[in-house]
């Protein structure tokens, strides 16, 4: 269950430091500055904490007992080890479970195995020399000893150049459409670089892919870290917006909520950047309230059925085919086990767009209607029937467009007034987003803060 909200009340010395969202960043934040000692406040519009790896109810049918479900896939590389040191930290490691995956891609109709090396060498709409292409590919990512030099190159003409035109057309080009749309090609190289990296780095002994859940999933994370900021001293407050920034000749002196104002002699906005140029008008520069406003994202839908039969043995599903409106199906079940949801299936069919596009603005029967139909074309034995749940998620900032010389777009830390920091998803770079890079600038601007506090 969320956490109740505090019943304590706050005492009126000002707070040392105010956060704005208890996403993965505000609350690593707030950890760091609770464990230095310092006096800290969060504030998250939604009822839960969590941001975007936030969850929901699944299950209680017939009695039996419900189970928190991310409301988008979540999963952890072998490579997230900041996310890792916050989990040590509160003395939850062994609740962190790592386990090999499947993975596989939907390409002219067929499925087919991408799990290990092996299967990419052997990937059977490829030509030999096409596969060791679509191998060598990983080495070169590897090769790269600054992702500097790949700033001004897209990844379009960089897996091109390392690859050639038929694996980029099978591979690449639908991945890259899949994700970022009409905006694929700007995308640098900076970000596929990235992908190739880390996932290679995320494998077995066996050279399956190995991906780590947190045991009750990401909810029960959440949960934990935010008894242990509570337990510090510090305040979470849940339903409670931010709605302005407190600026005083240049300096932020707090925030402006639905509850009232809070005085804090640091602010600290982990909100998406554009929200946070809201929260900032008419305290700073048009400029740069404009850079803010600059960082473009991309919005997601993901459409969860709970089915009573499982679709197949694959955990991620990339999409290659351009005919199905989803760009990956993840079989959540075949990574934790259906026996956590009663024995039901959980599937999620992801899709990122603009937020103008017709998906976004479906009803939830709608986008339930047309998800059930594109996964009958894909998987003919798939029966309506099997569906005994369906919720649909919606997310305005979820993914960052990374293009050319993206270092130039991010913003610092330290804001425009003296005692505001900004920190959030749009800043992480040159990895791609996701909670491990949360946790890490997190942890980064709160200990810029307790420099600046004076420790
Ligand atoms: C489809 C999808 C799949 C993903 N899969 C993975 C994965 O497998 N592994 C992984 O590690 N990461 C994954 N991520 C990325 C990961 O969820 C994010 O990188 C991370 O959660 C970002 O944390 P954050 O705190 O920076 O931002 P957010 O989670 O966006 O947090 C910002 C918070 O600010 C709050 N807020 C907004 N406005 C206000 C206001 N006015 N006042 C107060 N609060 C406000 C929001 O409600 C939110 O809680 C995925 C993301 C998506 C969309």
């Amino acid at each position: 269950m969320p956490l109740p909200h505090p019943t304590m009340p706050s005492d009126s010395r000002p707070f040392d430091v105010a956060i704005a969202g208890a996403g993965f960043t505000g609350l690593s934040a707030a950890l760091e500055l609770a464990r230095r000692g310092h006096r800290v406040v969060v504030v998250e519009k939604d009822s839960e904490a969590g941001g975007l790896a936030g969850s929901f109810l699944v299950g209680g049918k017939n009695g039996e007992a419900q189970q928190r479900l991310e409301r988008f896939y979540h999963h952890w590389f072998a490579s997230d080890t900041d996310i890792l040191e916050l989990i040590r930290g509160i003395g939850l490691e062994s609740e962190v479970l790592h386990r090999p995956t499947r993975t596989g891609m939907y390409y002219a109709h067929k499925f087919f195995r991408l799990s290990t090396p092996l299967d990419v060498l052997r990937f059977p709409p490829l030509g030999l020399i096409d596969c060791l292409r679509l191998g060598w590919v990983a080495l070169a990512a590897r090769r790269v000893k600054d992702w500097r030099e790949l700033e001004s190159v897209t990844a379009r003409d960089w897996l091109l150049e390392h690859c050639g035109e038929r694996v980029y057309q099978v591979v690449w080009e639908p991945l890259l459409a899949g994700k970022f749309g009409r905006h694929a090609h700007q995308v640098s190289a900076v970000w596929i670089w990235n992908k190739l990296k880390l996932r290679g780095g995320s494998r077995g002994k066996a050279g399956q892919e190995v991906l780590s859940y947190f045991r009750g999933g990401f909810a029960a994370l959440v949960d934990a870290t935010v008894a242990e900021i509570r337990r510090l001293g510090g305040e979470v407050r849940l339903g409670c917006a931010a709605q302005k920034v407190l600026a005083h000749n240049g300096v932020a002196v707090g925030l402006a909520t639905a509850e009232g104002e809070i005085t804090a002699r640091r602010v600290l906005l982990t909100t998406p950047l554009p929200v946070s140029s809201d929260l900032l008008e008419g305290q700073c520069s048009a400029l740069y309230l404009a850079r803010l406003r600059d960082m473009q994202y991309l919005s997601n839908v993901c459409i969860v059925l709970e089915l009573s039969q499982s679709l197949s043995s694959i955990y991620w599903l990339n999409v290659n085919d351009p005919g199905f409106p989803f760009v990956a199906v993840i079989e959540h079940t075949n990574f934790e086990p259906a026996t956590s949801y009663g024995g039901r299936h959980i599937v999620y069919l992801s899709k990122y767009l603009p937020r103008e596009e017709h998906l976004y603005q479906m009803s939830d029967e709608e986008a339930v209607d047309f998800a059930v139909a594109a996964l009958k074309r894909m998987f003919p034995k798939f029966e309506r029937q099997w569906l005994t749940g369906s919720w649909v998620w919606r997310a305005d900032y979820s993914q960052p467009i990374v293009g050319l010389h993206h270092s130039q777009k991010i913003p610092p830390f330290e804001g425009e007034l003296k005692g505001l920091y900004v920190a959030a998803m749009g800043q992480v770079y040159p990895e791609d987003r996701g909670t491990n890079y949360a946790v890490r600038n997190g942890k980064q601007a709160a200990e810029k803060i307790a420099a600046g506090l004076g420790e």
